[in-house]
Parts: structure tokens; sequence; C-alpha cells
């Protein structure tokens, strides 16, 4: 990128609700008129921004304006998403857009190196079949699942992946792509997706409740993402929502991430008589598959209603803690969940957020589907690109 000054013009396109003239983006600026045309005019000869149709002048003396917007072409940014169970790649252009995606399931227990590999052919072949110069793509933003460690590009000891201690996977992938790259919170990465695309209800303040291999809690407050003093926000797992639940790898019984994994629901399902007997409760496709006949069965009702309530409760917890606006729900196992849970989940918290007097709380799921946490990590590679200033992420 050039000059600070055309990354300010450009943010404040990016920004805009609506397409500015040259007139309207040296007020927002503060740059001088002449400054202006003259960036403009570069960033038009390099491909960032397009003319965009006219306007007429305010109060319809003099020439019309002519509006300037992103051009979606101009640059590119790629996102991860690692899960445990499911890596997402997508490609986005430069308003933001997802212009190709890639999906894969790695195998279980998967060493670090193979699985970086993988990553590594899967953005190249997404970026080659997309016709895109490689020029063109200014880097890649990983969401992982923490702790992570954002100074030194580090996914620490995940719990879900095994194998995973201390793993440098944004210098690893740095080098095997030659593109720059960042590390951020899986969670985080969904908030800031959501708070760049996810409309009205990506406005004010919000808990990101992700329901995938693990549980987690993205935050924005007040159209802010919150990290924590080490980006590490959000480890909501733990929260014990059912003191007789299962057995939690940390040692206690009933943890909300716990309660709430497919292959505990599908073991009691089994329990219960709703499911036949003999799955193979470690067999993640045989759990899948079990889980998602478990979600169609009416038998499943009373099972799915007390998940409801435990995770409302924590919901609830947080909603009152931080005077929150809404709990946005994503994630692959909310996918399946979302249509039987959402409406109990949010009739409970109609009646437990305390602040209701003063105003509503709104639970909703995520329009950005399960390539939000991916649509994320890409997004902040946007952002830290084109931002004047750009703070607390690192590139590799
Ligand atoms: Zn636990």
């Amino acid at each position: 990128m050039g000059d600070f000054n055309e990354i300010v013009i450009l943010d404040a396109i990016r920004r805009a609700e609506h397409l500015l003239s040259r007139v309207e983006l040296a007020a927002a600026t503060g740059l001088s008129g002449q400054t202006i045309s003259n960036i403009t005019r570069r960033l038009l000869e390099a491909g960032l921004i397009r003319e965009a149709g006219r306007r007429p002048a305010d109060g319809g003396l003099g020439k019309p304006r002519t509006l300037l917007a992103l051009e979606p072409t101009g640059q590119y940014a790629v996102g991860v998403h690692l899960d445990p169970a499911i890596v997402t790649v997508v490609l986005l252009d430069l308003t933001g857009q997802v212009v190709a995606r890639h999906r894969s399931e790695p195998a279980a227990a998967a060493e670090p190196a193979a699985l970086i590999d993988g990553i590594a052919s899967a953005i190249d072949e997404l970026i080659q079949s997309s016709g895109i110069e490689v020029s063109r793509v200014v880097g890649v933003g990983i969401a992982a699942p923490g702790p992570i460690d954002v100074q030194r590009g580090v996914v620490v000891d995940p719990p879900n992946l095994t194998g995973w201690h201390n793993v440098p996977l944004r210098d690893e992938l740095a080098s095997r792509t030659g593109l720059p790259v960042l590390l951020d919170k899986d969670v985080t990465a969904a908030a800031s997706a959501e708070k760049w695309a996810g409309g009205p209800q990506g406005e004010g303040s919000f808990v990101f409740f992700y329901l995938g291999t693990g549980v987690g809690a993205g935050l924005v407050i007040g159209d802010e993402v919150v990290r924590g003093s080490s980006s590490n926000v959000g480890e909501i797992g733990h929260v014990i929502a059912d003191p007789d639940g299962p057995l939690c790898p940390c040692g206690r019984r009933g943890c909300i991430g716990e309660s709430s994994q497919p292959r505990y629901l599908v073991q009691q399902g089994i329990a219960a008589g709703i499911l036949a007997e003999g799955i193979d409760l470690d067999d993640r496709h045989e759990v899948d598959a079990a889980f998602a006949r478990l979600c169609s069965l009416p038998g499943a009702t009373p099972l799915l209603s007390v998940l409801a309530t435990r995770i409302a409760k924590v919901v609830e917890d947080v909603a009152n803690l931080l005077d929150l606006d809404r709990v946005v729900f994503g994630g692959p196992h909310w996918e399946r969940l979302g249509p039987l849970l959402g409406p109990a989940v949010s009739a409970e918290l109609e009646q437990r957020f305390l602040v209701r007097a003063v105003h509503p709380f709104a639970a909703v799921g995520t329009s950005l589907g399960v390539d939000v946490g991916a649509v994320g990590a890409a997004s902040l590679v946007l952002d830290h690109t084109f931002s004047p200033n750009p703070s607390v992420l690192l590139l590799g």
C-alpha cells in the first residue's frame, strides 16, 4: 500500500454508509480538495476504487458530483477458520464479499505439520481457481481456537486439537504461502465478521456465542471488538450448567461446552430410548449422523429444551454482567440446533434480562452461516491493511 493518506481515503470509502463524492471525502477526512483529487486519481489508476455514478449537487446548483466506490477486484484477503472438526478457507474481495470457499475435514488427530500443509494448498488452489493474481492478495487471517499467543503467532494448547502444543501457526503458514499472515482467536474473528457484515445485528453491544467443537464467546461492546489483555477473551466453555452433567476434560462435571456437544446429546438420546444403541461415540461421523437424526425426532424435544435452558442461563449471566443488546448465535452445531432451540432460548432470555424495562435484549442467529469465523479472519486482514490505525494485530 502507498502512503498514509491513501489509506485514510480508502478507509473513509469503506466505512461510509453510502457512496461519497470527492467533496464529501474532503469533509470526512479533513484533507484538502487538491490532495483528494490527486490521491483518488492514483487509487483509480491502481484499480482500488471506481467511479459509481453521479449525484446532483446540493440544492441542484452546480455540477453533479461523481461518486466513488471500492473496486471489489482491487484487493483480496484469505480467511482460514481452524475448527478441529472442519477447516474453512474463504477468499474475500475488497468489499468483504466471499468470492470462493473451501471446506475440509481434517483427519482426527492430524499432526500440525500435515494440517498446515493442507491449509496452504487449499489457499493456493482457491487463489488459482479464482483466476486472481497473487499480488492482489493482501494476506491471510487465521481464526484459531484459544489459547493463542498473538504476539508470537502461536496456537498454545487447544483442548480439542490433540498434538497441538505451541505451534507457530502464523509463521509456518506465512513461509508456506509467501503471504503475510495474522492470527486471532476464533470467537473474536466471528464477532468481527458480525460487526462488519452482519448488518443491524452487528451494531452496539453483543456477545457472539459460538457452538462448535468448542463453545466460546466473542464480545463487541459499544461497536468495539473486546480482546482482553492478551487477545484470549471469551473462554466461557467451562461455566457449569449442570452439576450432574457429563465429565469435562477440565475434571469437573456439566460444563456448558461439554453439555452442548453432539456426543453427549446422542448419549442422552440413547439413554432415553430415543436413539437405538450401538452408536460408536468415538466415531465423529457416526455421532454426527446420529445427532442429525436426534434433531429430527419429536421425542428429543424435552432433552433439547433442557439444553436451551442451560444455554440461556449462561447467556443471561453475560448479558446482565455487561448490559448487552443481543446475543448472536453461530457455529456448526448452532446451524442444526438453532431452529429447535432458538425460540426457547429467546423466550427464556426475554424474562431473565434484568434491564428489560430500559431496553430489550434480543437473541438472533448469525446471517453469515458456518463461514462466519473464516469471513471474520479475512475481514481482520482487510481491516488491518486498510485501517489508518492498525492496533493490536501483527502480520508475520
Ligand atoms: Zn470444563
